[in-house]
């Protein structure tokens, strides 16, 4: 019998969230998983008293869904998803529509939606942010893929979808093809950026100003009042809030070796590939990748020197205000870069992104979602071929008001010896983009030199010339 809206293949944390989610919205959903108990568990559990109804074989799961069929994978990404695809292919018809809404890599939905196409199946590849939370009561949702597709999911992916503090679904379409998991693996990457960034804050705080947990926990709850009112501030704030059960906070006593599962790292990569400074991103990978190396950091903290430290003499009130406004304006920077990271991309594969719908998108729902995000949505609606975040009149007057403090934190952290990789990095960025010279040209000479590279001339760009700079023949 056909009754089922939408078919869920995956019935771990994720899969059945959303399941839930759809059938509070009202949706019929038939559950799948490759393990067939967990169906049974799911629909006696979990799903009892629900509209949901379970498939034990993905032919009976397509018999029961309504036609155009809509199914969404949430399975782990990689062959799983591949394998899920050529088990549903013999029981789909023309104009049927496959999800996956995995982290899967962009390079593959990319593949998977020009192999689905050309078979007539409308492949869709969907962000999904917010955990498993997100997923039961509101995730942010970045479906792309085959654009006929989305008239087909939109009521029930926009519905289900987290909603911004007006009441807009947190999901729009993002752009063709691969576009959807491209743009997740960059909200992932901001992800890494911005809690790299309060990382260094709080050691900024704890190690350069001595301020106890509760004190730093007051700086964050006042700073979610303003304009860095975040997620990641808001429960930082509660992390430093919270004691253990011998009264001391918890954080302290915690390994600092930071764990990844890849998607910082392939922005990173992709970043390079494209030939965008997406830095801030970077320097957050690497900062993990740092902290892993706990033993070679424990052995050169007993042999490397460093400066002879004095603390904060001056006015700890207003330092804290500059300590706000560098957090400020190096997340201005990191989104910046983000959005130049996708614009290159959107050029070079003809994705038509649009960029105030992936800053609404990350509104709410997600881990990056803040206050902020509403100001990159304004800049983009009032101007859609915006060039660079930084170019719009809001964020070029914040990183104006905030580039002194900003300066003035940096000082101080490299007077101390604490680093701050993605603080710093920012503000080189920041500087760089602002010189209409760099030292470039004696780049281009030195490449000329050596490798007989040639250059051009600031006079006559476009010919390219070559010195011989010894003389020599
Ligand atoms: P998961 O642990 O990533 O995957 C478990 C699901 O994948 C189960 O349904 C499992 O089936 C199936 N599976 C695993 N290997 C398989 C194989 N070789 N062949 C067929 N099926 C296989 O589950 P999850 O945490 O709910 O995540 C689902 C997807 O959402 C993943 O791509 C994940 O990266 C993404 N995601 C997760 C989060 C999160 O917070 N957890 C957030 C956003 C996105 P069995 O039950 O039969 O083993």
């Amino acid at each position: 019998m056909t009754v089922a809206d939408i078919g869920l293949i995956g019935l771990a944390v994720m899969g059945q969230n959303l399941i839930l989610n759809m059938n509070d919205h009202g949706f019929t959903v038939c559950a799948y998983n490759r393990t067939h108990e967990k169906v049974d568990h799911f629909l006696a559990n979990e799903a009892k008293g629900t509209n949901v109804v379970g498939a034990h074989s993905i032919e009976e799961l397509c018999s029961k869904l309504k036609s155009p069929r809509k199914v969404m994978m949430l399975v782990k990404a990689g062959a799983p998803v591949d394998s899920f695809i050529e088990q549903l292919l013999p029981h789909l018809d023309k104009g049927d529509v496959i999800i996956d809404g995995g982290n899967s890599h962009f390079p593959d939905s990319i593949r998977r939606a020009k192999e689905l196409e050309e078979k007539g199946i409308l492949f869709v590849g969907s962000g999904v942010s917010g955990g498993e939370e997100g997923a039961r009561y509101g995730p942010s949702l970045m479906p792309g893929g085959n654009p006929a597709a989305w008239p087909l999911i939109k009521p029930i992916f926009q519905a289900i979808a987290a909603k911004a503090p007006d009441g807009a679904p947190c999901c729009e379409w993002v752009g063709e093809s691969g576009a959807g998991h491209y743009v997740k693996m960059v909200h992932n990457g901001i992800e890494y950026g911005d809690m790299q960034l309060i990382c260094e804050i709080y050691q900024i705080m704890k190690e350069g100003l001595g301020l106890s947990e509760d004190e730093m926990a007051d700086i964050f709850d006042n700073w979610n009042k303003g304009k860095l009112d975040s997620f990641l501030i808001e429960i930082t704030r509660d992390i430093l809030r919270f004691k253990d059960t011998d009264g001391k906070p918890l954080v302290e006593k915690i390994l600092d070796t930071a764990g990844q599962k890849g998607t910082g790292k392939w922005t990173g990569i992709d970043s390079l590939d494209r030939g965008i400074p997406v830095s801030l991103i970077g320097e957050a990978v690497y900062a993990r990748c740092l902290s892993a190396l706990k033993g070679e950091r424990t052995r050169a903290s007993k042999i490397l020197a460093g400066p002879k430290k004095g603390g904060y003499s001056g006015d700890k009130a207003k330092f804290l205000h500059a300590l706000g406004e560098a957090l400020y304006a190096a997340k201005i920077v990191s989104y910046a870069q983000g959005f130049m990271l996708m614009r290159q991309a959107g050029d070079d594969y003809k994705w038509n992104l649009n960029f105030a719908g992936i800053a609404l998108m990350w509104r709410g729902g997600c881990i990056i979602r803040s206050v902020f995000l509403g100001k990159i949505k304004d800049a983009y609606t009032n101007n859609k071929k915006l060039e660079n975040l930084l170019f719009d009149p809001f964020f070029q007057e914040a990183t104006s008001t905030a580039q002194s403090s900003w300066r003035e934190v940096i000082a101080f952290a490299v007077g101390q010896g604490i680093p701050t990789p993605a603080l710093s990095t920012a503000l080189n960025f920041y500087d760089g983009l602002r010189h209409e010279m760099l030292p470039a040209n004696l780049l281009q000479a030195q490449r000329d030199y050596f490798g007989a590279h040639t250059y051009e001339l600031l006079s006559n760009p476009g010919k390219h010339v070559h010195t011989n700079w010894t003389g020599k023949g």
